[in-house]
C-alpha cells in the first residue's frame, strides 16, 4: 500500500532514541525525508550518522520547550528540504517521578514544559509553515497510557500527558481550516532507555499487564506514527490511538 509519503519531508522530535528513532526509520522507509532533533548535539550526530545509508535525513538540536529552537528547527527543514508535511512532536522525559507533595515547581514546570509546551510550540510552528505553503499536512504528538491510567509517583507526566490529548484535540480543530490533521499515539510500556530499568528482560511475559502480557517494541509505535502521517487516515483527525497491547482494556483482578 502507498502511504503517500514519498517525496514528504517530516520532522521527528526526540529522534535520536527509542521510539522517535524508529520513527525515522520507518518514515525514510516511506521514502520521506527527515530531519531528526533532539536535546544533545552529540546524540542528534550519531543519529544521523547512523540513519545516513537509509535515505535522506539531517539533523538539528533543539529543545523543544524553548520557542526560538523550535522557530529555527522549522525554518532549517524547509530551507533544508523546501517543505513541511509532517510533524512528529515526540520528545519526552520521564524523571523525576516523586509523589506531587515532594515535587519542586522547578520539576513541575519542567516536566510540563518538555511535554506539554513542546508540544504546543512544534504543533504551532508546523502549521504556521503548512499554512503559508498550502500543504495538508499532518501533526502527530506523543501522548501515553499515563494520561488515562495514572502511574503511581508520575504526577507531573500524568499531568502533561492528559494535557497534550486536550491539545492535540484543540489543535485538530484550529488546524482543520487549512487541512491539517492532528492525532496522538498513546503508547503503553515500551522498551526504550526511558522505561527499560522498569521493565522485565525482553522476552519475559508480564502477567497482568495488558491483553498482551508483554512490553512493545519502538518498532510497533512507529508504525501507528506512520499511519497517522500517510494519506491512509484522511478521515481521521483529533483522535488518540493506543498502542498498549491491550493494558487500557483489562480491569484489575480485584475488579472482577
Ligand atoms: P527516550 O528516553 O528513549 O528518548 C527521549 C528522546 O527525547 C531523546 O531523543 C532525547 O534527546 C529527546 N529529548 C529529551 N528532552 C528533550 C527536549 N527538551 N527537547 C528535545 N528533545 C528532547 O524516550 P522514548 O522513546 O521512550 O519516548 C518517546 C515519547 O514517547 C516520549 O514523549 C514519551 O513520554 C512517550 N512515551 C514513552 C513510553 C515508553 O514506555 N517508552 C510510554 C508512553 C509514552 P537526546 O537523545 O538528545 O537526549
Amino acid at each position: 500500500m502507498d502511504l503517500g509519503l514519498k517525496e514528504k519531508v517530516a520532522i521527528v522530535t526526540g529522534g535520536s532514541r527509542g521510539i522517535g528513532r524508529a520513527a525515522v526509520k520507518a518514515l525514510l522507509r516511506e521514502g520521506a525525508s527527515v530531519m531528526v532533533s533532539s536535546l544533545r548535539r552529540e546524540s542528534v550526530e550519531a543519529a544521523v550518522r547512523e540513519l545516513a545509508p537509509s535515505g535522506k535525513v539531517a539533523g538539528a538540536p533543539c529543545d523543544v520547550a524553548v520557542e526560538a529552537d523550535v522557530v529555527r528547527l522549522v525554518e532549517e527543514t524547509v530551507r533544508r528540504f523546501g517543505r513541511l508535511d509532517v510533524m512528529v512532536a515526540n520528545a519526552g522525559i520521564a524523571d523525576p517521578y516523586r509523589n506531587l507533595a515532594e515535587t519542586s515547581a522547578e520539576d513541575w514546570d519542567r516536566m510540563i514544559a518538555v511535554h506539554l509546551r513542546g508540544t504546543f510550540l512544534c504543533g504551532r510552528e508546523a502549521a504556521r509553515a503548512m499554512r503559508a505553503a498550502k500543504i495538508p499536512g499532518r501533526i502527530v504528538t506523543l501522548s501515553s497510557t499515563s494520561a488515562y491510567e495514572c502511574d503511581p509517583l508520575g504526577g507531573s507526566y500524568n499531568a502533561a500527558k492528559a494535557g497534550i490529548v486536550g491539545l492535540t484535540r484543540s489543535m485538530a480543530i484550529d488546524f482543520a481550516e487549512w487541512g491539517i490533521r492532528v492525532n496522538s499515539v498513546a503508547p503503553g510500556w515500551i522498551h526504550t532507555d526511558m522505561s527499560t530499568q522498569d521493565l522485565p528482560p525482553r522476552g519475559t511475559p508480564i502477567e497482568g499487564l495488558g491483553a498482551l502480557p508483554r512490553a512493545g517494541e519502538p518498532e510497533e509505535v512507529a508504525a501507528a506514527i506512520v499511519f497517522l502521517a500517510s494519506n491512509a487516515c484522511d478521515y481521521i483527525t483529533g483522535t488518540t490511538l493506543f498502542v498498549d497491547g491491550g493494558q487500557t482494556i483489562v480491569a484489575p483482578k480485584m475488579r472482577w
